[in-house]
């Protein structure tokens, strides 16, 4: 019989591992087919009769970490939580197991928790710059003590410091403190936020900085200020403007957002990438289309 043409059921999975008819490794083959499937109710089923048989703590361990990923995927944050606490009670010097006991804090809003992580994994010599500075920012942007530009100003003196995060710190700055966020606009992250700047706010009432940058000129120039400018060496820029010159309408930029570490494209932006977890990854793309707004009301 071929296990994989068919899907056993959860008794039949157990006689077969029991009686020995299948070796836990290929057990372990079986979940991890079933997990790059997205079958985790399988997996996880697996993962389970699997730790109740092995006896040794190194294994048992390892099939554990695979259980939590496994629950972690499937959206079982708080199961996946016990896991790892589980694992890192035996083994605490285990990183993968505090990498995502980190990450499940962060989703469960706990960034006291998920900074106390932290520390475990400094002593382990794994470089956390990234993720602390990264937490605070959240937990500022979450923060119930803080009043807008209270957070504004704190976001602002973190990325003074670091330099990075700027996707993060200037979407809040353009969507809540739009004067704050001009005034300290970092112009070398200009193409990384380009949609972010695409929908900024109170534009014309900044035309002092836009002038002052020729990214920032073609940018506001495709989108339709009037700021002398005739081309662009970016095509997409390039098209938007010839078409305002000419009065034509009926087209727009839309905005795809690809992941730098494991290139991953997404329709929405993202702080922490779903998929790879990496921080600061975005890489916003720009994409010309129809514009539809403008479509629909030439048919009126
Ligand atoms: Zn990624």
């Amino acid at each position: 019989m071929n296990i994989f043409d068919s899907m056993p059921t959860e008794q039949e999975l157990k006689n077969l591992i029991d009686s020995k008819a299948i070796s836990s490794k290929s057990a372990l083959v079986m979940a991890q087919t079933y997990y790059q499937n997205g079958d985790y109710e399988k997996c996880i089923e697996i993962y389970l009769i699997i730790i109740e048989m092995q006896k040794d703590p190194i294994e048992k361990k390892e099939t554990l970490y695979l259980l939590g990923r496994t629950y972690f995927k499937a959206g079982f944050l708080e199961r996946a939580q016990e896991i790892f606490l589980q694992i890192l009670k035996q083994f605490p010097r285990t990183p993968k197991a505090l990498r995502y006991l980190l990450i499940i804090y962060e989703k469960m809003h706990q960034f006291d928790k998920a900074l106390e992580v932290l520390e475990p994994l400094d002593e382990l010599g794994i470089d956390n710059r990234k993720d602390r500075i990264y937490l605070q920012c959240v937990a500022i942007i979450r923060s119930a003590e803080y009043g807008v530009n209270e957070k504004a100003e704190l976001l602002l003196a973190l990325y003074k410091e670091h330099h990075i995060l700027s996707y993060l710190i200037f979407e809040y700055l353009f969507r809540f403190t739009p004067q704050m966020a001009w005034q300290n606009l970092d112009l070398g992250e200009a193409q990384r936020i380009v949609d972010i700047l695409w929908n900024a706010r109170e534009a014309e009432s900044n035309l002092d900085i836009i002038h002052t940058n020729s990214y920032l000129r073609e940018l506001f120039s495709a989108k339709g200020l009037e700021l002398s400018v005739t081309e662009s060496s970016l095509f997409e820029f390039d098209v938007l403007i010839k078409l305002n010159i000419a009065d034509q309408g009926g087209a727009t930029l839309q905005f795809d957002y690809l992941c730098g570490e494991c290139k991953q494209i997404y329709p929405f932006a993202f702080h922490r990438c779903p998929n790879c977890n990496g921080i600061d990854t975005v890489v916003t793309e720009m994409l010309l289309t129809k514009d539809h707004f403008e479509e629909n009301s030439s048919l009126q």
